[in-house]
């Protein structure tokens, strides 16, 4: 084989290899629901039938729904968890008031709500197969015993009748916003079939955090009012009977007879469906690109104009960016949707309470909404990928910003560690202790994980491994494994200690200047580790004549370097012994020649006390 065939064939191979996914298993769903919506009882009845693959090589002898729902009831998990009940939630602020409660916005909110102001879904009769299947409804959960076992690789039918209340809106869905006056942000809003995966089955509680679900296919017919316009995911079958901007532009709208409308949603693999209703609702859509429209759908009465519509704008702007640098968006439709509280992303959709989170939850889109990771368990794989690819993505709103745009992650991750509340990124999402310990892990510390990772094995690599995760892990659930196997391939390096430290553990990085000295014309300059996670060291010496010097150790555990950055020559020392706390590194000049001497420049290592990184003779 000639040196030139096997460059085509290594190309070839590269290629194919990169798009080949990974062949574990999942199982898969298909919802057809019809629901029919009651906008004076603020109460649905609807009709379920769930085609369940089950994929898994186990037999199933239970299967599980999430009933979200039923949290926004006194007394609930949910309520009692944000009355701040225990003492885990104790600490107070400057002026003495408590502090790390669990969620502002809740409170005693789900306490004082009356009985046509709370949530509830009722399963009315269950069936697998047309046999009826006992069924016991623990709060959010609802576990249905089967009177025959689902075997491995089979296919089975659930029907299901419930009814549901909406609840006054608390968090994320409900009716009535009592901020924004949205009328339906109906997230949560069905049962919903729980994911079982290697890990067994997931049925977690509702009690705040995040959400996890099976890929799959909906079919969703909502009857209502015919005067309210909605979004949400999927995209809209009968669009000539609805009208409301989703028609083709010059074609007529046809609305059958009667008070309601039945709006069909047809929604190609997702693992949830989330749609908002809303009379007052303006809607525009903008296509920016042949097969994806962008829809935006705000009341004019409660939200500004302007800063609403100005999202179309900055989405357009952004898209072609995104997509080169994060992998294409998958679907056809994306709908930003006054609603909900905060922001919270869903498949094509999300609901936002005002116009400023829409790029944070766009980027959801891809961690989360592609890469579905199971949120409770990885919320630094949601939050945090999606936190950095914001921050990124906004950069490059402002004109290619060139600063450190990361800086605000770090600065929040460096105050989570001072703070002492600090638990391991391995944390189930509803379990941390505070919020004060939850969000500065999952968005700054996930967020400082992807651009510290560019430190270790070089920003271009980084971004190859971010490409390479998509096509890999693209309507899947990737786990942290996984994300660090994309990395080891694509750079080359050993990483699980990465994951093992930054992940694993609260350790922290902490390297310093231990001394300087000159010896026959040449400096030596010994580093010193004080923390407890090993990194890998780029130093950078400052002449007084204006030159510089880049040196590089890697670290043993990496078994190989990165390669140099921005074409800057370095020179690369023997690896650095995780166990050793010294190591000497020398440059050939006179130590009078040098001016500044610095521990990782870029500032893309998250060493938690940076003034020893650094020394000046000037
Ligand atoms: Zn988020």
């Amino acid at each position: 084989m000639t040196k030139k065939t096997l460059l085509i064939f290594t190309a070839i191979f590269s290629l194919t290899s990169s798009f080949a996914q990974p062949d574990r298993w999942q199982q898969k769903v298909k919802y057809v629901m019809d629901i029919d919506m009651n906008v004076q009882t603020n109460r649905l009845t609807g009709t379920q039938k769930l085609d369940y693959w089950n994929n898994s090589p186990d037999t199933l002898y239970k299967v599980f729904y999430h009933l979200y729902f039923n949290a926004f009831q006194p007394g609930s998990m949910m309520d009692n968890r944000s009355r701040r009940q225990g003492t885990i939630y104790s600490g107070s602020d400057r002026n003495g008031n408590a502090l790390g409660d669990w969620d502002s916005r809740v409170r005693d909110r789900i306490q004082n709500l009356k009985p046509d102001e709370i949530g509830y879904q009722k399963i009315l009769s269950l069936k697998m197969n047309g046999r009826a299947q006992k069924f016991e409804v623990l709060e959010t959960v609802l576990e249905v015993q089967l009177d025959k076992p689902i075997p491995p690789r089979s296919k089975v039918v659930f029907d299901m009748e419930f009814e549901a209340q909406v609840p006054l809106q608390i968090r994320r869905s409900g009716r009535d916003n009592p901020n924004t006056g949205v009328r339906y942000s109906m997230s949560q809003w069905y049962p919903k079939l729980c994911e079982y995966d290697y890990e067994g089955w997931h049925p977690t509680p509702y009690v705040g955090r995040e959400f996890y679900g099976v890929w799959g296919d909906y079919d969703v017919n909502i009857s209502i009012d015919k005067n309210y316009i909605l979004g949400g995911t999927g995209y809209l079958q009968n669009a000539s009977q609805i009208g409301y901007g989703y028609e083709a532009s010059g074609t007529k709208v046809n609305r059958p007879a009667g008070d309601k409308l039945t709006w069909k949603f047809t929604a190609p693999n997702v693992h949830d469906f989330m749609w908002a209703a809303d009379p007052e609702f303006k809607h525009l859509s903008r296509k920016v690109r042949n097969d994806l429209t962008l829809h935006l759908l705000y009341r004019p009465t409660t939200g500004n104009p302007a800063t609403w519509e100005k999202i179309l704008d900055d989405a357009q702007k952004a898209q072609p960016f995104i997509e080169k640098t994060f992998g294409p968006y998958a679907y056809k439709q994306y709908s930003f949707i006054h609603g909900g509280d905060g922001g919270m992303e869903y498949p094509m959709a999300t609901l936002l309470a005002s116009p400023g989170a829409w790029l944070h939850e766009w980027m959801h889109s891809w961690y989360q909404g592609m890469m579905a990771t199971n949120e409770s368990l990885y919320a630094w794989m949601d939050e945090g990928f999606t936190s950095y690819a914001d921050t990124r993505v906004s950069a490059f709103l402002k004109n290619n910003d060139t600063s450190f745009a990361q800086k605000g992650s770090y600065q929040s991750y460096f105050s989570l560690v001072k703070s002492n509340k600090e638990e391991p990124l391995t944390t189930h999402a509803d379990h941390f202790n505070t919020n004060a310990a939850y969000s500065p892990a999952a968005y700054s510390k996930g967020a400082v994980f992807l651009e510290q990772l560019g430190y270790i094995t070089g920003a271009a690599t980084r971004d190859k491994i971010l490409l390479d995760y998509y096509w890999l892990w693209r309507f899947k659930h990737p786990n942290a494994a996984d994300f660090i196997r994309v990395s080891e391939k694509a750079s080359g390096l050993k990483l699980d200690w990465y994951k093992e430290y930054f992940v694993n553990t609260i350790k922290t990085i902490n390297y310093a200047f231990d001394s300087l000295w000159e010896e026959g014309g040449k400096t030596n300059i010994r580093l010193k580790r004080i923390g407890l996670m090993p990194m890998p060291i780029d130093f950078q010496i400052t002449f007084k004549d204006g030159s510089r010097e880049l040196h590089y150790i890697p670290l043993d555990l990496m078994y190989g370097a990165k390669p140099a950055e921005n074409d800057i020559t370095r020179k690369v020392y023997p690896a650095w012994k995780w166990t050793n706390e010294k190591y000497i590194i020398q440059t050939d000049r006179k130590l009078g020649d040098i001016s500044v001497a610095e521990i990782d420049p870029s500032q893309r290592m998250a060493d938690t006390e940076r003034q020893n990184n650094r020394i000046d003779l000037q």
